[in-house]
Parts: structure tokens; C-alpha cells; sequence
């Protein structure tokens, strides 16, 4: 990958974070935060490629704030929690939606390879409640919300992981996505941009078969 990360122990997703996203999908508004993993082997950096999965006919963008942690954190509260925080990345959960729905449960979904696009570099010293994300392609606007608007704030996410699974150092959190997700194909050019951190940019390819991650 070419951006300077450790890889994490895991990366740690919410879904349906925002009330407008889960309704676009025909889904409940959760009332405690659904989690879910993506695996490290699907991160890469900014400007490599997300490969379509030939499993897949419908693999759509989700465009995120991604949190990485600093310190240990186990059964944290959110003060503990938010001084934890080691900065934002912006993050896309590229997602097979068509396998979300046909499996029952995510991991194939979620887990392709490159399926988790984060950079393009980690910020630091920013306040969660001034951060806001947008997801464009073909730099065409489809998704923008503050993380304000989500269902679980970034502290209580974090707070809430902690009392499941200790976070170490370098761990990864995807913080949800807002509504306007849509498919991507191949030629695209997919952005995710959050306040204070940057774009993160990606092309979309097909699967050519071996030899291409
Ligand atoms: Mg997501």
C-alpha cells in the first residue's frame, strides 16, 4: 500500500450510522450500534484500484470517516474513548451489495481484496464534531453528512467496540456511511473527502484475472 499506515490488528465498521442511510436500504434505524470487520487485506492507498470481484454485479461505494486509535482502549467510556483517538483518515467501505443481501451476513460483502480505500493521510488534532464527509464519482456529488448527524457519535462507537474487543494502537474504526450510496463500475473515479483531511481518490477496474491484486 502506499500510504504510510500501520496495518491494523482490524478494522471495526458501523452500518447504518446515519438515519437516512439505513431508510435508503429499507433498514431499521439500529438501537445500538451494528458492527461488523472488514480484514487489513483489503485496505490500499490512495490513487490504487479498487477491483470489481467477478462474484459481484453490484459493488457500491460507502464513503466514511475512518477514526484510528492511539492507545489501548478496553471497556473505555467516551472521554477515555475520544482522548484514545490518533486521528481521521477518510475511508471507503467498498461493498458487494448483492452478496450483503444473498449471504445473510457480510464478511464476503466487505472482505474482497481492496475493498477498503483509506488516506490519503492520517489528521491529526481535528474535533469529530467539525468533521464532515462527502463521496463523490466521477467528481459528481452523491453523499455528504456531519458526523453530527450520525446515530452513535465517533466516542460512543469507540466506547461500545471497547467493551467487546480491546482496540490496540493502529486499529482502524469505519464510522458508517450517509445516504446516496450507488453502484460503481469500471472507469470510475471515486472520491471521499472529509474536513481537515484531505480526498481520498480511487479508479475502479474489472477483475482481469491472475496476477492483478
Ligand atoms: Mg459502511
Amino acid at each position: 500500500m502506499n500510504f504510510e499506515f500501520a496495518t491494523p490488528s482490524k478494522i471495526v465498521c458501523v452500518g447504518r450510522n446515519y438515519v437516512d442511510h439505513a431508510r435508503e436500504l429499507g433498514n431499521e434505524v439500529p438501537k445500538e450500534p451494528l458492527l461488523f470487520l472488514k480484514p487489513p487485506a483489503s485496505l490500499i492507498g490512495p490513487g490504487e484500484t479498487i477491483i470489481l470481484p467477478p462474484q459481484s454485479k453490484q459493488v457500491e461505494h460507502e464513503a466514511e470517516i475512518g477514526v484510528v486509535v492511539g492507545k489501548r482502549l478496553s471497556h473505555a467510556g467516551r472521554d477515555e474513548a475520544e482522548q484514545a483517538i490518533e486521528g481521521y483518515v477518510c475511508l471507503n467501505d467498498v461493498t458487494a451489495r448483492d452478496l450483503q443481501r444473498s449471504d445473510g451476513q457480510w464478511t464476503r460483502a466487505k472482505g474482497f481484496d481492496t475493498f477498503c480505500p483509506v488516506g490519503p493521510r492520517l489528521a491529526k488534532g481535528l474535533n469529530w464534531k467539525d468533521l464532515e464527509v462527502v463521496g463523490r464519482v466521477n467528481g459528481v456529488e452523491r453523499q455528504r453528512a456531519k458526523a453530527s448527524q450520525m446515530v452513535f457519535s465517533i466516542p460512543a462507537i469507540l466506547s461500545y467496540i471497547s467493551g467487546i474487543m480491546t482496540l490496540l494502537p493502529g486499529d482502524l474504526v469505519a464510522t458508517g456511511t450517509p445516504a446516496g450510496v450507488g453502484p460503481l463500475v469500471p472507469g470510475d473515479i471515486v472520491e471521499v473527502e472529509v474536513t481537515g483531511v484531505g480526498v481520498l481518490r480511487n479508479p475502479v477496474e474489472a477483475f482481469q484475472g491472475n496476477g492483478q491484486s
